[in-house]
Formats: structure tokens, sequence, C-alpha cells
């Protein structure tokens, strides 16, 4: 008996160890770090390395090595960070437009970085889904700012509901689009202005799945734990359709949820309706 403890303990201690030095690994890889001064690097290299313990947090180490980030620091901004996005490659990286005046404060309440980071758990999807992946950074992002105490449970829960307002009016405003299927839409989002309506689509999709892994007593009982999985096991590094991608996703929680979701949704031309039992599961 006493063995079979001790080799228990050994395995805990193990696993322990093992996701540490794997927390450890994750490198950052400052690109034009000295277009800033002394003060601001510490700043900037302080809110970055806050940004990805945090997303760490909530999701699980990264699997690649290094992640490289790409430092645009602006004179004039009117926002914290009015933009980012995800630079894909050999590995994964993130640009920053930011303004270098921001405090501290200010930029680790900026929800723009767990955005991109949430994107580096995911691969590159085709256009026509870009609902999915904005959907899924979007949801992400507010579990890491919850877990990580930025903001409080009920303020996630009001930034979901006001997301998914904004993303219902601004369908109504598209309606009059011959197509206005939301693959069609996510196409096109830059030129339809759909932002609202993909993002938020994408959002809905995953407050349904999260409902249904629950209801149906899945492996996974959350998107933030198999998302975390599929990082461990299954992310590549090419570009995939959404279906591929939903596919290893409803493998790995053994249900069929993702795949009966995306028939639903790819070809809506309505805003998702929720119901009070979708935000109790969250
Ligand atoms: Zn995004």
């Amino acid at each position: 008996m006493n063995i079979i403890y001790g080799l228990a303990f050994f395995i805990l201690v193990c696993s322990q160890y093992s996701l540490a030095a794997r927390l450890a690994h994750t490198k950052v890889d400052f690109v034009g770090l000295s277009e800033l001064n002394e003060g601001q690097q510490i700043k900037v290299k302080s809110w970055i390395n806050h940004g990805i313990d945090a997303t760490q947090k909530t999701l699980g180490p990264l699997i690649q090595k290094n992640v490289p980030i790409y430092l645009k620091p602006q004179y004039f901004a009117f926002e914290a960070v009015p933009w980012a996005e995800v630079i894909r490659g050999e590995q994964d990286g993130v640009e920053l437009q930011f303004s270098r005046y921001a405090s501290l404060k200010q930029l680790k309440n900026d929800w723009t970085l767990y955005h991109e980071l949430a994107h580096l758990y995911h691969p590159l999807l085709n256009y026509e889904d870009f609902w999915l992946s904005e959907g899924l950074a979007t949801f992400l992002q507010n579990q890491i700012m919850k877990d990580s105490g930025i903001i409080t449970y009920d303020n996630m829960m009001m930034r979901l509901r006001a997301g998914l307002e904004r993303g219902q009016s601004n369908t109504y405003r598209l309606s009059h689009l011959q197509d206005a299927r939301l693959a069609s839409v996510s196409s096109n989002m830059w030129q339809l202005k759909a932002q609202q309506r993909v993002y938020w689509s994408g959002v809905a999709f995953f407050l349904e799945a999260q409902y249904q892994l629950k209801l149906q007593q899945a492996k996974y009982k959350t998107i933030t734990e198999l998302i975390q999985a599929y990082q461990a096991c299954c992310k590549v590094s090419e570009q995939q359709s959404g279906r591929q991608f939903l596919t290893e996703l409803d493998k790995l929680s053994k249900t069929a949820v993702f795949n009966n979701l995306y028939l639903k949704y790819k070809n809506r031309t309505n805003f998702p309706k929720l119901k009070q039992k979708h935000f109790n599961a969250m």
C-alpha cells in the first residue's frame, strides 16, 4: 500500500514539476523594445509578462517555445491599446500598437492583449469561419480577465450581455443584405462593418457549446478546459477550416456538440437568441 502511495506522490510531483517547467519555458521575444526609454521598457515587459501569465493560468501552457511580441508604441492614441493582431509564422506572435504613455494599470485593464494571446490557442481559420476564431478569442479574453481578477464575475457577465446586444443591433442593421449568411458576412466583415455581428455570433456559439458540454456531462465541461487539452495534444500550425478545428474539439470532448452547432450557425441570417440557462452555464 505504501509503495502505491509513494508512487502516486512521485507521479504527482513529476507532473507538477513538468507543468511548472513548461510554463517557465514560454519565452517572450520582444521586437522593437529599443524604441522605448528605460522606464517604458520595464513597464511594457511587466505588462506582457502579466498578460502571458494570466492567459496561461486560464488556458494552460502554450506549446510554442517562443512568443514574438512586435511592439509599435504610439505617441498619440485615444485608448491604451488601439490596435493589435496575431502574426502567424513559424512561431505565432502578436503585434501591439499601444500608447507609450499609458500606465501599467491601464495596459493591464485593456482586453486586447488577452484577446490576441487567446488566438494563439487555435489554428488560423478560413475567412468564412472568422466568426468562430473571433468568437472564441472574445469568449476566452473575458474568462482570462475574470480568472486573474482584472474583472469580477458580474462584470464579465455584464460585458458578455452588452456585447451580445451590440451583435444583435449590428445584425438588424445588416438585414438588407442579399446574402446575410454568417459565413458570407464573415468573409466581408471589414467592408460591411460587420465586426459586432461576426464576433458576438461566435461568442454566442461558445456559450451554447459550453451549456451543451455541461448538459451532456462531457469529458471537458468548459471551453477553457477543452482548449487547454486541445493546445496540449492537437494544435496544428497550418491554416484549417472551421469544420476541421471543431471536429478535433468534438473528438476530445467525445461529443458532437461542435459540429451540430456549426451547422446551425454558419448559414444563419439572424442573431442567436440565448436563454438564461446558457448564461447559467458560465
Ligand atoms: Zn481577434
